[in-house]
C-alpha cells in the first residue's frame, strides 16, 4: 500500500460542535460552516455527523456545494449560501432549498425576479470589504428587504482570531448600527468571534475551524491522523546527500526511510527541511525537499521502524504543521491530498 491514511474522527468533531454551542445562551443557535468539503475533511460525512450532533443549520461557500450537503442530510436543516445568489443558481437554489446570503443591490434584484417567495439573508459589509452591503446600500434598501422577509442579517469579522484588535469593537458597533431594531435574527461571528464572548453571538453563531480543531478554539478535540506509509529504508554515509538539489547531507551514518506522501498531496514545500513526522511519540526530522510524491525522514535513532510515520495528529496538529510551514491551519485542512485513504473513526493513540 503506497496511499497515506488520513483518519478523520467524526465524533471529535461532534464534542467540538457541542463544546462551542455550550459557550452561547441557549437560545443563540450555533451554526456549522461545511465550506469547502468541510475543510477537506468530507461534507457529507461531516454534516451527517453535525445533524446528529444538533446543528440545524450549515452554511457553504457556492450553491453547488450547498446542493452536495442538501443530498447528504435531505430536508429539514438549513442550507445557506455564502456567495448568495449568482446568476446561473436560481435552478439550485430553488430545487435544492438553499437559503442565499444576497451581498449587493444586483443580488437582492435577481432573487425578488427569480425566486419572489424564497427565503434569503442578507450579507452586511462592517469593514472586512469582501462581501455584503455596505451601509449606504443597506439603508437604501433595508425596509424592501424587511418587509420581503429577509430571515438572517449577517455580516464578519476580519480580526477575530486576535481578541484585542481594536477592529473587532470597531466591526461590532458597525453591526449594530446597521441592525438594531430591525427584528431580525442576525450573526456576526465565525469561531474566533464566538469566542469573544457574548456581545458578539447574537441569535446565530458560525463556526468553521473550531469544529475541526483549528486555532483558535484551543480546547478542540484533535480530529485528524495522517499516517504516511515507509516505503524504502536505506544507509547513507558520512558526506552522502539526500533529494533534489542534494540539499540535506549527512553529518553520520544515517538510517533513511522514503515516506510516499509529497506536494502533490498537499504537504506544502516549505516543509523541505523542517517538519517533524512521528513514530508514536518519537520525532523524526523530514530532511532534504518535499517532491511531488515522497519525502525522506531521518530514522536513525529508532530501534524499529515503524510501517508508517504521522505527519498530522494529536502529537503535531494542523495548525502546528501551518507554523513550521509559514501558512495557516485552514490551508492544511483544504490542502488535504485526494490520494488519500480516508476512514472516518476514533484517532488510536
Ligand atoms: C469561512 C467562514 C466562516 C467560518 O469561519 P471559521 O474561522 O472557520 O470559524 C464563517 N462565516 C463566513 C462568512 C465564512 O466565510
Amino acid at each position: 500500500m503506497a496511499t497515506a491514511l488520513l483518519t478523520i474522527d467524526l465524533d471529535a468533531i461532534a464534542a467540538n460542535w457541542r463544546a462551542l454551542d455550550s459557550m452561547t445562551a441557549p437560545e443563540c443557535q450555533t451554526g456549522a460552516v461545511v465550506k469547502a468539503d468541510s475543510y477537506g475533511l468530507g461534507a457529507t460525512k461531516v454534516a451527517h455527523a453535525l445533524a446528529r450532533a444538533g446543528a440545524r443549520r450549515f452554511f457553504v461557500a457556492a450553491a453547488e456545494e450547498g446542493a452536495e450537503v442538501r443530498r447528504a442530510l435531505g430536508s429539514g436543516p438549513q442550507i445557506c449560501v455564502f456567495s448568495g445568489h449568482m446568476a446561473g443558481d436560481t435552478a439550485l437554489i430553488r430545487d435544492f432549498d438553499l437559503t442565499p446570503m444576497l451581498n449587493s443591490i444586483e443580488q437582492l434584484t435577481r432573487h425578488f425576479e427569480a425566486l419572489g417567495n424564497h427565503p434569503f439573508g442578507i450579507q452586511l459589509d462592517t469593514g472586512m470589504n469582501r462581501l455584503g452591503l455596505e451601509q449606504a446600500e443597506w439603508e437604501a434598501v433595508a425596509p424592501m428587504a424587511i418587509e420581503a422577509g429577509a430571515e438572517l442579517l449577517m455580516s464578519h469579522l476580519a480580526c477575530s482570531d486576535e481578541p484585542d484588535h481594536p477592529m473587532n469593537d470597531h466591526q461590532l458597533r458597525a453591526f449594530r448600527a446597521m441592525t438594531d431594531g430591525t427584528g431580525i435574527p442576525r450573526s456576526l461571528s465565525a469561531t474566533g468571534g464566538l469566542l469573544l464572548g457574548p456581545d458578539y453571538h447574537f441569535e446565530l453563531t458560525r463556526p468553521g475551524i473550531g469544529l475541526y480543531g483549528g486555532r483558535p478554539f484551543d480546547a478542540a478535540r484533535p480530529v485528524v491522523r495522517l499516517s504516511l506509509p515507509v516505503v524504502q529504508l536505506r544507509e547513507v554515509e558520512v558526506g552522502e546527500t539526500v533529494g533534489y538539489s542534494n540539499s540535506w547531507t549527512a553529518e553520520h551514518t544515517s538510517t533513511i526511510a522514503t515516506v510516499a506522501a509529497g506536494y502533490a498531496d498537499g504537504l506544502h514545500r516549505t516543509l523541505s527541511g523542517k517538519a517533524t513526522l512521528w513514530a508514536g511519540r518519537v520525532p523524526c526530522p523530514l530532511v532534504g525537499r518535499v517532491s511531488m510524491d515522497l519525502i525522506t525522514v531521518d530514522v536513525s535513532h529508532l530501534p524499529e521502524v515503524p510501517e508508517t510515520l504521522d505527519i498530522l495528529g494529536p502529537h503535531q496538529t494542523p495548525d502546528d504543521l501551518a507554523d513550521i510551514a509559514g501558512t495557516i491551519g485552514y490551508e492544511i485542512l483544504t490542502s488535504l491530498g485526494r490520494r488519500y485513504q480516508r476512514r472516518y473513526g476514533a484517532l488510536s493513540a
